[in-house]
């Protein structure tokens, strides 16, 4: 039988109220499974809610020096454990064991990122009109704070969420995604193994349609931060802005790389590829439109077609280029999502089915598939696939481009490829999107650096870098008098 593995609660792991447990599969196999986890109930939230706010003014009335101090010991604790981690997120989630180590030792740098944002001034002196008025304010933790979280990223991404919110003083409970469940109890494990106060960070497994409400509109907590799909997030922000929590969302992309006539040719069809396919298209950045020049559009999508037939596919611990996206169901609705773009005109250039070999049979693999001459406005090229799927779409020149990459509901990440520096800035200009890369693929972050998207992709609050501490913190000012 798999290992049973426990929701972690005010610093004990505890069997969930009903006793009921489901198992999580690998992907690249699906008749192997990783673990059993908790199914929890709106007790279970309940319960890490009160443990979370019972810790709440031990763990905000430390120096911030200390909790800074509690980070670094858990980046220790997770550098130590870095090939176990990677190891278990590239069975529970699909990516290659080299991008799964590669997001673990993000998580890291960001734990000690957040670390030494403690020792950073946490307010302002601001001149009163009262001669010898001492006037201040400073942020203070907001308190309780929910954290749901996806399963494509099941370690960057709960860690850069409860980084911060720790740095600032505030108690989590987090929620991963029952797709990702392995990974949440090791954050939780480094946490445990670096001393965290009990309660401080709480985790608790299963599907977030049974609790999640719980999680958004308990009179204890406070703040609820989200990453995952529009539709979830939506769902949520209505419980959240019913119950007056301050809340955060960051949903998802429909991400386009636009290439000019006069790009660095190889440079713009490799970062396409890379963009497009790595973790076998399922970023929230990926690139899943590419918009190019007429003049060089033919040329473009010879290249693109003939490297990406030629890309690998298989399990992570393989070599391959890509592996298996996350579940048969997943794998169902994309190849359903391209079957929709064959019967409405596109032309499929390349790949549009699962592999053929034997070898793959088990998993939910899709070879990389290119679409070719894809009309901007429809389904294939506005809806978020979240596979690896990319349009091919060509733009008479910068101005169309723009507009073509404009003309989406979403608005998380784009890039140009151009030699141009005028072309550039006017890009960094008139894009919609809240990260914008030039001569990049539309993937990648820094932790330093404030992440998040603006139109249907975000709630227009950042996270990570300086920007995470305007979420989970609230400001206090305050003004002192001398005595009568
Ligand atoms: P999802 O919305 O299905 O699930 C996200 C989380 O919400 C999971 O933990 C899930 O259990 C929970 N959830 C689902 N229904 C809920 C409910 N009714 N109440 C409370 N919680 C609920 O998304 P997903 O499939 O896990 O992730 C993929 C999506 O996430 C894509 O759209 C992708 O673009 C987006 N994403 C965005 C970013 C970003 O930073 N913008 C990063 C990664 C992923």
């Amino acid at each position: 039988m798999a290992e049973r593995y426990l929701n972690y609660i005010g610093g004990n792991w505890n069997t969930p109220s009903q006793g009921e447990f489901f198992s999580k599969y690998n992907p690249a196999n699906i008749h192997e499974v990783i673990g059993e986890f908790p199914n929890s109930t709106t007790e279970d939230a309940e319960s890490a809610i009160e443990s979370a706010a019972a810790a709440l003014s031990g763990w905000a009335g430390l120096s911030s020096h200390v909790r800074g101090e509690y980070l670094r010991k858990a980046a220790d604790v997770m550098e130590s454990r870095l090939l176990e981690i990677a190891t278990g997120l590239m069975k529970e989630e699909g990516k290659s064991l080299p991008e799964a180590k590669g997001e673990t030792m993000r998580a890291i740098v960001i734990l000690r990122y957040f670390a030494t944002q403690t020792m950073l001034p946490d307010g302002d002196v601001i001149p009163s009109a009262g001669a010898t008025t001492f006037l201040y304010s400073r942020r203070i933790p907001v308190g309780v704070v929910s954290l749901i979280t996806p399963w494509n990223f099941p370690v960057a991404i709960p860690i850069w969420k409860a980084a911060p919110a720790l740095a600032c003083g505030n108690t989590v409970v987090m929620k991963p995604s029952e797709l990702s469940p392995l990974t949440a109890v090791r954050i939780a494990e480094c946490f445990e193994q670096a001393g965290l106060p009990s309660g401080v960070f709480n985790v608790i497994h299963g599907h977030g349609a049974r609790f999640g409400e719980t999680l958004a509109t308990h009179k204890k907590v406070s703040a609820i931060s989200f990453t995952g799909s529009a539709k979830t997030g939506k769902v949520i922000s209505g419980w959240a802005s019913a119950h007056g929590k301050k809340y955060q969302l960051e949903m998802g992309g429909k991400n386009a790389a636009v290439v000019l006539a006069d790009a660095s040719f190889d440079q713009a069809v490799n970062l396409t590829i890379q963009g497009a396919y790595k973790s076998a298209g399922e970023k929230c950045t990926a690139t899943s439109r590419v918009i190019v020049q007429k003049e060089i559009y033919d040329k473009f999508a010879a290249a693109l077609v003939e490297k990406t037939s030629a890309l690998t596919i298989g399990p992570g611990d393989s070599d391959a280029y890509l592996g298996p996206v996350i579940t048969v169901e997943a794998r169902d609705r994309i190849l359903s999502a391209i079957q929709s773009g064959v019967s409405t005109g596109s032309a499929l250039l390349c790949g549009g089915k699962v592999p053929e070999s034997a070898f793959l049979a088990d998993g939910c693999y899709i070879l990389p598939t290119v679409f070719g001459d894809v009309d901007p406005k429809s389904s294939l090229a506005q809806d978020e696939i979240f596979g690896p799927v990319l349009c091919l779409i060509k733009a008479e020149d910068f101005d169309d481009a723009v507009a073509i990459l404009n003309d989406v509901e979403f608005g998380l990440s784009a890039s140009l490829f151009t030699q141009s520096l005028s072309a550039s800035m006017q890009f960094a200009d008139k894009a919609q999107a809240g990260m914008i890369r030039i001569n990049g693929e539309t993937a990648g972050v820094e932790p330093q650096a404030p992440f998040g998207g603006v139109k249907a992709s975000s709630s227009w609050s950042r996270e990570q870098g300086l920007a995470a501490r305007d979420f989970f913190t609230q400001i206090k000012t305050v003004s002192i008098d001398l005595p009568a």
